[in-house]
């Protein structure tokens, strides 16, 4: 065994193309920051990998010189695992190729893709798959947790849609997962988030989805949400598979088409998209456009590629956030009290909650199919604590996030483990899963990972 590289002296890796930055170079403040500003770790070395031979590369050096290692997909995990204190991050971000077969309705994404780049290539020929709600969210981290977006309750999660990955292990070796090649580990990667190698590459399976599509928020003031979210229960529960909502309670964000003299006003908005016809969307629809009266209803025709990054200026890179979350069961009159008497009580006009309708597809995998736990839940919740860099919110509304999940504590039912925030107890790992799925993601772990070289993440520890 060599001695532990310093960053001075690392200035090749065996076999690796793509860049190596050490704390030394210019760039090393930009390429060591993640999305979640509040994160402020000094890797020893970044290595921008710009293929699958890099990645072997790379995790064969970290093995060799006992470093820890980080993977970074698209950087966005709010519990900034994708870089480390120390050791050495394999960074994907240059790796973001997309090709479209249309035929076949597929695609192949490169492991550091984010879903701007996969809505781009597949809606030029009108496909799509299950993705994130915000177009720079990264591919991998968000396909290995499960994937929550719009058209989930039609098509399914993310996971359900993934065919196969190649997947760099610990031991250096690429193998291919799918359901026929090494089908335990295929198991593991849809859902058991980063824990069995690197992903340099996903295949997935597309589905005719617009380009144009129905879709958009409705808001009402913020005093109307009890009423508006029983509504909205009763509304949702018969509604049909196309139809994917997202409920955000916060204010009206400073976006060019809300007008002026409601932004930053306290509301509840139920943004929409409907993933079929959109005169049986807007017949769907109808109903909830007329419940009480509306501040702003956005809904209308839109690009479903524009409509996937419509909020993103409302999420932006190097703001400081502050997560806790939950699954919910359908929304029972005293759960509805308690998210109204929250929802609203945080400081910072940026924070907010933001609640996912499951159910549709996502209900009818059995459970254990995937390693995706909890797939009976109606509700994945994230409380948001979000403050700028100099602003003194942060404080206060960590302790809003902390308080309201309190509160919710009755109610929870699991967790999306793409959702935990990074100080969260290690049983909250299990409770994403359950203990069947969680038993079974150890075993393949042990496999596969027998040493738990890739530990930096929400880990699943080898054995039980
Ligand atoms: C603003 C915002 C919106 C979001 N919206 C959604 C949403 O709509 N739906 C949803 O499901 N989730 C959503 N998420 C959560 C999202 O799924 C996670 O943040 C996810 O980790 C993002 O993936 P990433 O590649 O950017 O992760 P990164 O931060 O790069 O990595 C996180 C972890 O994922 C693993 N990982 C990343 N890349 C690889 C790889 N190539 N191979 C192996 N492991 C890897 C590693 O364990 C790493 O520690 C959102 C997050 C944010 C911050």
């Amino acid at each position: 065994m060599t001695a532990t590289p310093t960053s001075a002296d690392v200035v090749e890796i065996d076999g690796f193309r793509g860049r190596l930055i050490s704390a030394d170079h210019a760039d090393y403040d930009v390429a060591r920051a993640v999305w979640n500003g509040a994160i402020d770790r000094r890797p020893r070395l970044i290595a921008r990998c710009i293929g699958t031979a890099d990645v072997i590369a790379a995790v064969r050096f970290a093995r060799e010189h006992d470093l820890e290692i980080a993977i970074r997909g698209g950087g966005h995990n709010v519990a900034g695992t994708a870089v480390c204190d120390d050791g050495i991050v394999i960074d994907l971000s240059a790796m973001r190729g997309v090709r479209v077969d249309p035929a076949a309705h597929k695609a192949w994404v490169q492991g550091g893709a984010l879903w701007g780049d996969v809505d781009h290539e597949t809606q030029a020929h009108g496909l799509a798959t299950t993705g994130g709600i915000v177009s720079h969210t990264g591919v991998a981290g968000l396909t290995l947790g499960g994937g929550v977006g719009w058209l989930m309750r039609k098509h399914g999660l993310t996971v359900d849609n993934l065919l196969a990955a190649d997947v760099v292990t610990a031991d250096g070796k690429r193998l291919r997962a799918s359901e026929d090649e090494h089908p335990d580990l295929f198991w593991a990667l849809r859902g058991g988030g980063g824990n069995f190698g690197v992903v340099t590459s996903f295949e997935f399976r597309l589905h005719s989805v617009g380009p144009t599509v129905l879709a958009g928020p409705i808001l009402w003031d913020a005093s109307d949400a009890a009423e508006v979210l029983r509504f909205y229960r009763d509304f949702v529960r018969d509604a049909p598979d196309e139809l994917g909502t997202v409920v955000r309670f916060g204010t009206a964000p400073p976006l060019p088409v809300i007008p002026e003299d409601l932004h930053w006003r306290p509301v509840m908005l139920v943004g929409t998209c409907y993933a079929g016809p959109i005169e049986d969307g807007e017949r769907v629809l109808r109903s909830l456009r007329a419940f009480r009266t509306p501040l702003l209803d956005l809904i209308g025709r839109t690009p479903y590629v524009g409509f996937q990054s419509a909020l993103d200026s409302t999420v932006l890179h190097g703001w400081n956030y502050y997560w806790k979350s939950t699954h919910l069961p359908e929304l029972r009159d005293d759960l509805i009290d308690v998210i109204a008497e929250h929802a609203f009580s945080c400081s910072s006009p940026r924070s907010y909650v933001a609640m996912f309708h499951l159910k549709g597809a996502v209900s009818r995998v059995s459970e254990g199919a995937t390693a995706f736990g909890n797939r009976q839940a109606s509700h994945a919740v994230t409380l948001d604590g979000v403050w700028r860099p100099g602003e003194e919110f942060g404080d206060g509304d960590t302790a809003w996030a902390r308080e309201f999940f309190a509160a919710l504590g009755q109610f929870r039912e699991g967790v999306y483990v793409n959702f935990l925030a990074g100080d969260e107890d290690p049983g909250r790992v299990r409770e994403a899963y359950g203990d069947s799925v969680y038993k079974r993601l150890a075993d393949v772990k042990t496999t596969y990972d027998p040493d738990n070289v890739f530990h930096h993440n929400q880990n699943i520890r080898p054995g039980r």
